[in-house]
């Protein structure tokens, strides 16, 4: 039996954990010459990154039907394919493939130890079918565990990730990706450990954040690093070289090079971690100081010591600092306070706060911008395991990149998300407000309340005068 090469067609299809589309090339080549014919370039179909059950159209599957559809009746042909689910795995699509086959009389090829579907044989056609999307099934299982066997060995996982260079080294001869590996790039690993040792020292993430950003630091993004992506650099287990795979320690000692010390990087995890501990190197602010209101000219009240014994708490006071027509107890007034808030919480203004700090925070942009990384991520993990090759991975990134970018413009133009946000949407508000390390309970306090002290109508020892107190949600918060 023999055919002229431009009789022979091949479909290739990349899949999951599969061969690569060369090697499947290399395969059909073989059945060809078996046949006593070749393939030409011409005659070659190749969807990469096209996994069946995805259901994204595989576009030379469908140009492949065209040219058969082109075809006279009874024309003749081969066609090869490594596998019979390279072909297709929906029987929707063999019964358009078989139909297209059948009228001109191409005889379809499968197999390498396979059955072989001829004309006229669709049956096993039908059965192998069945077994392609048992196999889909399987496949999700085989990645989990490969995931769990790679982390195991502490192998790196996703992009490339701030701190390090990742390198590839392909087979000269097939082009195949060999291994990869990660080198430090000492550019960020330095300024990641001067990060650490400034926030130990006492200076906050949002001003080394600044600095970063002046100095034009950028992440795999492409962005200028938030406060908040600096502090999950700074938490990251890899950064000593350990793997984590769902949320535990997989490996100590990971195929990367360790870029901070294992001691420093347990101090700054403490010091960010520890929320009640206040801020180091910073002299510790009474609660309300810069917030309570003088009720009489309007200005600001600062905490002052009354008397000789000037470390007694007991002596300190807020006092307005413009023209002393007030003051109240620190002790006091910081108790009052608190059993305010913790009664606020539970009310129907806490909810139209939180109601209206939603109305303009991009919970859902957020959303969006996971789901797009997640999306990149995984293309970044297909290309690593060889599913797609370059050119494929290249086609996808430049789909993604302005999606990706859109999307972080989106998030960043709400960036200025209230953070009293995060304790409102806590199912327990009180317990997350309690939570709260002192600078945070102040800073929530000052966004959230209007509270102003007025002249004390009521006096006596231990005696607080909660008449002269006023307390209410800061209206700005409360107009739409
Ligand atoms: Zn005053």
């Amino acid at each position: 039996m023999t055919f002229t090469p431009a009789f022979t067609w091949a479909y290739l299809r990349l899949s999951y954990g599969g061969k690569s589309l060369a090697g499947q090339l290399a395969d059909c080549t073989k059945l060809a010459t078996g046949y006593g014919t070749s393939i030409t370039e011409g005659n070659v179909f190749r969807d990469s990154d096209r996994s069946a059950t995805s259901g994204v159209r595989r576009e030379r599957f469908e140009a492949l039907i065209e040219t058969l559809n082109a075809l006279p009746r009874k024309h003749g042909g081969l066609l090869l394919a490594y596998k019979q689910d390279r072909l297709e795995r929906d029987s929707g699509d063999l019964e358009r493939l078989m139909e297209a086959c059948d009228r001109a009389g191409v005889k379809v090829l499968t197999g390498f130890g396979e059955v072989v579907v001829t004309l006229g044989a669709r049956t096993p056609a039908r059965i192998n079918s069945a077994l392609g999307r048992g196999e889909s099934e399987n496949t999700k299982v085989r990645v989990r565990d490969e995931l769990a066997k790679n982390a195991q060995a502490g192998k790196a996982h996703g992009r490339e990730s701030f701190g390090w260079d990742r390198h590839y080294e392909f087979d000269p001869r097939t082009g195949k990706k060999l291994r990869s590996w990660e080198t430090v790039n000492t550019y960020e690993a330095d300024l990641l450990n001067s990060a650490a040792r400034r926030h130990l020292a006492g200076e906050t993430l949002r001003s080394i954040a600044a600095d970063w950003a002046a100095k034009k630091v950028r992440g795999r993004m492409g962005a200028a690093i938030t406060r908040q992506q600096l502090k999950q650099l700074l938490l990251r287990e890899r950064n000593v070289g350990w793997r984590i795979h769902h949320g535990q320690v997989a490996n100590r000692e990971a195929q990367w090079p360790a870029i901070m010390d294992e001691s420093l990087w347990s101090q700054v995890c403490a010091l960010i971690n520890d929320r009640r501990q206040p801020e180091r190197g910073r002299p510790r602010e009474a609660l309300l100081s810069g917030t309570v209101l003088c009720g009489v000219c309007g200005a600001v009240c600062r905490v002052f010591t009354k008397g000789a014994t000037r470390t007694a708490a007991s002596r300190k006071v807020y006092q307005c600092q413009a023209k002393m027509c007030t003051s109240r107890s620190v002790i006091m007034l910081d108790e009052w306070v608190l059993g305010q808030v913790e009664d606020w919480m539970c009310t129907a203004e806490a909810d139209r706060v939180l109601a209206l700090a939603h109305g303009h925070d991009g919970a859902a942009s957020l959303a969006e911008l996971n789901r797009l990384r997640a999306k990149k991520a995984t293309y970044e993990d297909r290309l690593f395991r060889e599913v797609i090759d370059e050119e494929g991975f290249g086609r996808a990134m430049a789909a993604l990149r302005p999606q990706i970018a859109a999307a972080e413009a989106a998030v960043s133009a709400v960036s200025g998300r209230p953070s009293y946000v995060d304790v409102l949407e806590a199912d327990d508000r009180v317990a997350a407000f309690l939570e709260l390390n002192h600078e945070r309970r102040r800073a929530f306090i000052r966004e959230l309340f209007d509270i102003r002290v007025g002249i004390v109508i009521r006096r006596g020892p231990g005696v607080f005068c909660e008449e002269s107190v006023a307390f209410a949600t800061r209206k700005d918060l409360l107009a739409s």
